[in-house]
């Protein structure tokens, strides 16, 4: 062994002991006479002291000497420090070293290897073997492997078993685009890999076994933002002989687990909202619920008082921001032309303060009465000091405006702390989505969602109310988790098909053998799938995944440590009977 000790674990308990350790150089002090090292591992700092008198001059020299990063072991006796640090665990005591050996020199670091460190997030991600040996980096990796022990644990208890399913499969559609691979063996031909285990899960119902899970690496070639990766991390879980109730209990039960054991957290029961309720009172199918400022529905007041605007609008709706009414022309004047901009495409806005003294004023006095005002703060439940912020236009892009609005808001006000958590089930999501793009509808969920027994007759005369039994996970405004009771028999999944717009050969060459699967004696089954990286970063409190995964692609797509995706060889592309066409400029 290289080491009898880690450089966490020494105390004045272990004073006098003989030790070797060995680890990293964090920081040399040299005083001439005096030397000392702080020595890192995975574990913890501990202090190496070297004096002059006490160890040989060659010795003392070498330290000096000693680069960040180097790799040294040091053998010596634990030693009581005269000035103590309070900061980390090792501060009581040092190493007196009589052996020094550097087992291997480092080249200068590219940036500091501290918690506050001098690296951008593309220098760190191209050296992201030295970031990750960065306290605050590694302490999020640990969170994550805590959460996975865990979750193994709470899905063993309950019975669940670990199924592996393969990556090299054919398109599981998800609504995203498949990376696919080629076959060099079937020329011509290609595998997918998965959006998700999806019909491998079902198919091990068919199979039996009854209560499934796994941690599992999925893939989905789509348009990145900052909590999105390529490849992504899910618990997946599938259910046999249960019904909706049953799968929110268990999971609910999972969460409520991760966050006892991980955080020492209790948390609240976890609310429920259908999804109609969710776009009608927070315009928004995920709400952030840490804060209340529900839509208020001002239509029938705000209609027929002679503003144009208001008068020809499908939705006036507002929101009530309480203790805002203070709100300066400027600040007013900037919520504006934030709501103004295309990235959230709202005409204007309309703001009503409502004063301590019990009158109103609003941007729109002109067509509105101090009754009218009035009757609006009332609908709102507005007190005294509050501000109503309105806006108005088509149905869903109004609901969708004031849904930005109202985070905003909640941000602005500082409602949504990150060390709170508001666990929502959002139930009764709609069956099929319509596409403006393709023209036709899409499944919302995925096509093997079923559809709730009563709506089943509006599939062919309102396809667009039919709602599913599908419920998604949400906490803090984030969706963590989704999934759904599932079709069992082949003739309801062949008409889920006929409706999302498949021909028969299609969805017999495409999903034949789920069909065949279930000619054989599928139970009535269901389940559901964690976006296990953003759980991480729910925990962490972290806004980004890329924190929570050890080697995170770019806001590209790319991994620049070692640079990927990149262009493979003639030999290959022709073993793989693959021409490129033309080289797409980035
Ligand atoms: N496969 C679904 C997904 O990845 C989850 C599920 O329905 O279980 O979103």
């Amino acid at each position: 062994m290289h080491r009898t000790h880690t450089c966490g674990e020494l105390r004045l308990e272990d004073l006098n002991e003989k030790v070797t350790l060995a680890g990293w150089v964090q920081r040399v002090r040299n005083k001439g006479g005096l030397v000392w090292v702080d020595l890192r591992d995975r574990y913890g700092i501990t202090q190496l002291i070297f004096e002059e008198g006490e160890v040989e001059a060659s010795m003392l020299k070498e330290a000096g000497a000693l680069g960040r990063e180097f790799v040294v072991q040091a053998e010596g006796t634990v030693i009581e420090r005269t000035a103590k640090n309070d900061r980390i665990p090792t501060g009581d005591i040092e190493i007196r070293v009589s052996r020094l050996e550097v087992l291997n020199k480092a080249k200068v670091p590219p940036f500091i290897i501290e918690d506050d460190t001098d690296g951008g997030e593309d220098l760190r991600m191209k050296y992201r073997y030295l970031d990750l040996r960065r306290n605050v980096i590694r302490e999020k990796l640990h969170l994550r492997h805590k959460m996975m022990q865990e979750t193994r644990k709470y899905m063993d208890a309950k019975n669940f078993m670990e199924v592996e399913t393969p990556v090299l499969i054919k398109s599981t559609p998800e609504g995203a685009r498949d990376f696919v691979v080629p076959s060099r063996i079937h020329s011509g031909e290609f595998y997918a890999l998965p959006q998700s285990p999806q019909t491998f899960k079902q198919l091990l119902m068919v199979s039996g076994f009854d209560r499934y899970f796994q941690i599992v690496k999925c893939f989905r070639d789509e348009d990145l933002r900052a909590d999105r990766q390529p490849e992504f991390t899910q618990i997946d879980c599938e259910m046999s002989f249960v019904e909706q109730e049953d799968i929110l209990e268990i999971f609910e039960g999972m969460i409520r687990h991760l966050f006892k054991a991980v955080k020492g957290v209790d948390l609240e029961e976890v609310a429920r909202m259908t999804y109609a309720d969710a776009m009608r009172l927070y315009g928004n199918d995920k709400p952030d619920l840490r804060f209340g400022m529900p839509f208020i529905d001002l239509t029938a007041e705000a209609q027929g008082k002679g503003f144009n605007v208001f008068d020809n609008a499908e939705l006036v709706v507002g929101i009530c921001a309480g203790g805002a009414a203070e709100y300066t022309r400027k600040q007013l004047d900037e919520l504006t032309n934030w709501v103004k901009r295309p990235q959230i495409g709202a005409k204007g806005l309309v703001y009503v303060k409502c004063h301590v003294d019990g009158t109103f004023k609003s941007s729109v006095d002109k067509f509105y009465s101090q009754d009218d005002l009035k009757d609006w703060a009332e609908k709102a439940g507005a007190v005294p000091g509050d501000l109503l912020l309105v806006l108005s236009g088509e149905l869903q892009a109004t609901r969708k405006q004031l849904s930005e609005l109202r985070l905003k808001m909640g941000e602005a006000l500082g409602l949504r702390d990150k060390f709170t958590y508001k666990p929502l089930w959002v139930l009764d999501f709609p069956l099929l989505e319509w596409d403006e793009e393709t023209s036709r509808f899409h499944a919302m969920h995925h096509p093997f969602t079923s559809p709730k027994k009563e709506d089943i007759p509006l599939l062919d005369s309102d396809p667009g109310k039919v709602r599913a039994n599908a419920y998604d996970l949400v906490i803090n405004g984030v969706e963590i988790g989704g999934g759904s009771i599932r079709i069992h028999d082949k003739e309801t999944q062949k008409l889920m098909f006929k409706h999302l717009g498949f021909t028969e050969a299609e969805a017999q060459s495409q999903f034949g053998f789920l069909m065949e699967a279930f000619e054989y004696g599928a139970p009535p089954h269901g389940g559901i799938a964690f976006g296990f990286d953003r759980l991480c970063a729910i925990f962490g409190g972290s806004d980004s995944i890329r924190d929570y995964i050890a080697f995170p692609k770019n806001n590209a797509g790319r991994d620049v440590m070692i640079n990927s995706p990149s262009i493979i060889s003639g030999e290959q592309l022709e073993e793989l009977s693959i021409a490129i066409l033309e080289k797409k400029d980035k």
